[in-house]
């Protein structure tokens, strides 16, 4: 329970999963499901239902707020058919107020089949597309287990900033270059990837490195990878050639054109406020408290396997799909604010701390003096900033904000 009430609520997002693949890669550890798995054609109406109804449910959460930003991601959302998104989006235009300026993101891999419907995804609403594209390497491609090659993602590309424009390209450092014959990515082929990325000159970037996250394939049998220093060498190299193209590195692993960051997931790093749909989805809502009540932030997650998420939103009682409410506890709250905030490169202003917590920034004194003490970041009575060194060593910073 927050002690304290909001000023103000902090601004609204909405994100929709489309937990679908057409194979499951093997580092990845999204809440993402084999297409054959569900037998047949993808389930398009019984999961747009299953959608509407978790929406529906939710609304007195945060009536009369303005939502601002979509993302509809997954698994693969490339894989829905043009008119499952327009019917998706038109469903959520009828029940919220969907702000007409809404940045409106669809996360698309780079199939055939899916580049083929790129125009139609922006007639269906559409204004943002994130292509998976990982590597313009042949061997990069095989060696995650991904099902398009280097031609379909540079297609992809030319067609995404042809029909929608406004694209962002996923891409990985710190590869694996076979499976088998022990080779891992060297700086040059990382190199080479960043040039070919920049050709495109796409308003927005996002490099990640690539880590064995846990149940996963490839955290059972670990690819050959890049040692850390090397990945961090690469991580440097993949910074500067960006920085030097006048892209923007305003987040761990973000880079932007100016003007052109991703303004949904700029929501979530300000510790906004985002309501979920979708198996497995994360949702986050801030309640002003009033009439007696205690002002909350409030977090829920939606069951994960597909049909039995659509079974219990589709139920008589559709809030069974969420598995786990948990109210933010106060002691949290400050962890919970920098994991997000102090991944933005510029930082954030002091005041956000308590519009988007409801406390006073005077929870976290203490650690805050200790970061500055260690020359982890950077503030002033109005702005809060993570230093070159708070950045690298952000894990150590963070700890200290743990209760
Ligand atoms: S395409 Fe993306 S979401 Fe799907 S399995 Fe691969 S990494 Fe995971």
């Amino acid at each position: 329970m927050l002690g304290s009430q909001f000023t103000a609520l902090p601004p609204l997002s909405l994100y929709i999963h489309i937990p679908w693949c057409i194979r499951k890669c093997p580092y990845c550890d999204f809440n993402s499901h084999e297409q054959s798995v569900a037998g047949g054609g993808l389930p398009e109406q019984d999961y747009i239902n299953a959608l509407m109804s978790d929406l529906e449910v939710q609304l007195p959460e945060f009536w009369g707020r303005t939502i601002h930003t979509v993302f509809i991601g997954g698994g693969t959302p490339s894989l829905f058919s043009p008119q499952a998104i327009a019917d998706i989006l038109a469903g959520v235009r009828a029940r919220t107020r969907l702000s007409p300026q809404s940045e409106i993101t669809l996360e698309a891999n780079p199939g055939t089949f899916e580049m083929q419907k790129f125009a139609e995804f922006k007639a269906a609403g559409v204004t943002r597309l994130s292509i998976g594209i990982q590597s313009f390497k042949d061997a990069h491609l095989a060696a995650l287990g991904r099902v398009h090659d280097s031609a379909e993602a540079r297609r992809a590309v030319d067609i995404g900033l042809a029909t929608v424009g406004n694209v962002n390209l996923d891409l990985m450092f710190a590869l694996p270059a076979s499976r088998t014959a022990g080779l891992a990515q060297t700086m040059d082929e990382c190199e080479q990837d960043v040039r070919e990325a920049l050709a495109f000159r796409t308003p927005h970037l996002s490099f990640y490195q690539l880590t064995l996250e846990p149940n996963t394939v490839f955290a059972k049998k670990p690819p050959p990878l890049p040692d850390h220093d090397q990945a961090a060498d690469m991580q440097e190299r993949v910074e500067a050639m960006l920085q030097d193209a006048g892209y923007l590195h305003y987040e761990t692993s973000a880079y932007a054109q100016p003007g052109r960051q991703c303004q949904h997931n700029l929501n979530y790093w300000g510790f906004g406020d985002y309501v979920a749909i979708g198996a497995g989805a994360h949702g986050k809502i801030s309640t002003p408290g009033g009439h007696g009540n205690t002002a909350a932030i409030t977090r829920t997650e939606r069951v994960k396997v597909p049909r039995d998420y659509m079974q219990k939103a589709l139920s008589n009682d559709p809030t069974s799909c969420v598995f786990e409410r948990r109210v933010v506890k106060r002691e949290d709250v400050g962890f919970e604010f920098m994991l997000n905030a102090l991944r933005l490169n510029d930082g954030f202003p002091v005041a956000w701390f308590a519009e988007r917590t409801g406390y006073p920034i005077s929870l976290v004194s203490r650690a805050l003096d200790a970061a500055e003490h260690e020359k982890l970041l950077d503030r002033t009575h109005e702005w809060i900033k993570p230093t070159a060194l708070g950045r690298r060593f952000l894990n150590r910073m963070l700890e200290s904000f743990l209760a």
